[in-house]
């Protein structure tokens, strides 16, 4: 498979009146073209910052950013906002986690889904309609001629994150972007909102991203995933290879932090204690050793380099597991 989407030691600080803030510390990941990647970590290991920062989204004064990130070659750090906003549903597209921050409150759906396309696709406006009509049924809409005359307050948040994929999917993106796109629905319809994803996937051809805070959402849905914490990636692998023959400390806790649905008291959800480092101070050693339970002298002093093991499974750790003293 060719890579379609490549950041490279993408590094990303923000100036803050305390000092600068590291939010992304060299990262370098690809995703190939017809490929799903889940990007794994907790609430600020950086994951957000980094897919928005590589996207071109943000910018400014207070933002620096350094590296790469290329879409089909194309450097995307240095496209300009105008750039950005063309690139934004043709090249790319996205499925946030709240779909009311997409959707009009007060504009029906059929005419939101119709603006979009006359604006992006050039679209007579019946043609527009014809493809709104199309492109809810391709998300599994049951009579989505009625759907197109309500409002997205009429629509359960299970319909609304739907209506928010087909949109995202009108003008055929290449990387489709879903960050947390399941956190606000509940379990059968998290389970449903997946499957679709990966069939549309499939059925157009295109990759896709899927950045979360729960390893469990990602389990069958990814070929890959990358494992972030404190702004760096500390493991990636084949989906498959990640859970089968985890290496870092960190990523074990995540695997035994997701809940059990069997609820076996072996099966116990574990929390992982404390907290990741200060993104403003100066840290040493590696970042997971005060939360690390194999951690020792040499982990608190010394920042371990991300390795390959031979087969495309990257890890940051001394110890892996399995092969601890
Ligand atoms: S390098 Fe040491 S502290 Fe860090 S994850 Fe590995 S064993 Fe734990």
């Amino acid at each position: 498979m060719t890579e379609l989407f490549a950041v490279e030691d993408l590094r990303v600080q923000f100036s803050t009146p305390r000092g600068q803030l590291n939010a992304v510390r060299g990262i370098t990941l690809s995703v190939r073209a017809g490929e799903c990647l889940g990007i794994v970590g907790e609430s600020g290991s950086g994951k957000t910052v980094l897919w928005r920062s590589a996207m071109g989204l943000l910018r400014g004064r207070k933002v620096t950013r350094t590296g790469s990130a290329r879409l089909e070659g194309r450097e995307l750090l240095t496209l300009t906002p105008k750039e950005v906003r063309q690139y934004w549903g043709t090249h790319i597209a996205m499925v946030f986690q709240d779909p009311m921050t997409a959707l009009n409150p007060v504009r029906r759906i059929g005419s939101q889904f119709v603006e979009a396309l006359i604006k992006r696709k050039g679209m007579h406006k019946d043609a527009a309609m014809a493809r709104t009509i199309e492109l809810l049924r391709l998300v599994r809409m049951a009579e989505p001629e009625l759907l197109v005359r309500k409002y997205p307050a009429q629509l359960s948040g299970g319909m609304r994150q739907r209506v928010m994929i087909a949109m995202a999917i009108a003008c055929e993106p290449k990387v489709l972007l879903a960050d947390e796109p399941t956190t606000a629905l509940d379990v059968t319809v998290q389970a449903q909102v997946l499957e679709l994803l990966s069939d549309l996937r499939e059925k157009l051809g295109m990759a896709m991203v899927i950045v979360t805070h729960d390893l469990g959402i990602v389990a069958g849905h990814t070929d890959r995933i990358a494992v972030l914490y404190a702004g760096e990636v500390v493991e990636m692998a084949s989906t498959l290879d990640l859970f089968a023959n985890t290496k870092m400390p960190y990523t074990e806790a995540l695997l035994k932090s997701i809940p059990r649905l069997d609820g076996t008291s072996t099966d116990m959800m574990e929390v992982i204690d404390g907290a990741p480092p200060d993104p403003m101070a100066e840290t040493v050693g590696c970042f997971f050793a005060p939360r690390c339970k194999y951690a020792t002298d040499k982990c608190r002093h010394e920042h371990p380099e991300l390795v390959d093991d031979g087969t495309g499974h990257f890890y940051r750790c001394f110890y892996p597991l399995g092969k601890q003293s």
